[in-house]
């Protein structure tokens, strides 16, 4: 996966590359899709929803510029994936689920795997984790038509948000950078994730 799909398109943080070949991705697969759980594309893990392409999660990890410190928000913990990877290179992440069946699952599996400084909660994770935050880092894993008000206000001075921007069909993969009252915005590439849905995203 990483030989494969990974270094020839690009990430080349050593960090990500590491804690992708690290985590074993299997363990966050349904049981009857395991043999592709390191192919090159999303796979379905329950209520409706998908784990993202492998690419995606070191493409937005590696946006995010982690260094080691940093506390992190993750909204759509889905699998536990992605978060288990943050988890890797960064230092407390919280991460907000809409949907409990998942939340569990994730939950055990990152237990399992022992890690100890990820902290999830069932809600709408468009409205942030008020009590938890600032944070230095916030990625979305679902796709929103605007960034949602109350992340940008839960972001750190100097912080970084990743999220796929737009509706329904496809999205643009778009990182915000605060710099005091300046918000710098960078398109990265087209995307398709399912839709955040809650208050500051798709209407339920
Ligand atoms: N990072 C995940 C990808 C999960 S797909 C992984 O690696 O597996 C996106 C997830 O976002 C889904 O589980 C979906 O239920 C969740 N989601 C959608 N809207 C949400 C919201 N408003 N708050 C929290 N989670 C949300």
């Amino acid at each position: 996966m990483v030989e494969e799909q990974l270094i020839p398109r690009g990430i080349n943080n050593q960090k990500v590359l590491d804690a992708l070949s690290r985590i074993e991705r299997h363990k966050f697969i349904p049981e009857n899709l395991k043999k592709s759980a390191y192919a090159d594309f999303p796979l379905p893990i329950g209520e409706g929803q998908t784990i993202s392409q492998p690419y995606i999660v070191a493409l937005m990890t590696q946006y995010l510029g982690l260094a080691g410190k940093e506390r992190v928000l993750e909204v759509g913990t889905g699998s536990g994936y992605q978060t288990a990877i943050l988890a890797e290179l960064a230092r407390e992440i919280y991460s907000v689920e809409r949907y409990d069946a998942l939340a569990n699952k994730a939950e055990t599996v990152l237990n399992e795997l022992g890690y100890k400084n990820i902290k999830i909660k069932v809600g709408d994770g468009s409205l942030g984790w008020q009590e938890a935050g600032p944070f230095d880092r916030i990625i979305i894993t679902a796709a929103s038509p605007n960034v949602p008000e109350p992340l940008i206000e839960q972001l750190t001075d100097n912080g970084k948000l990743i999220l796929p921007l737009g509706g329904g069909f496809g999205q643009v993969l778009t990182l915000i950078e605060k710099k005091g009252d300046k918000i710098k915005t960078t398109d990265i590439c087209g995307c398709v994730f399912v839709p955040l849905v809650g208050k500051y995203g798709v209407p339920n």
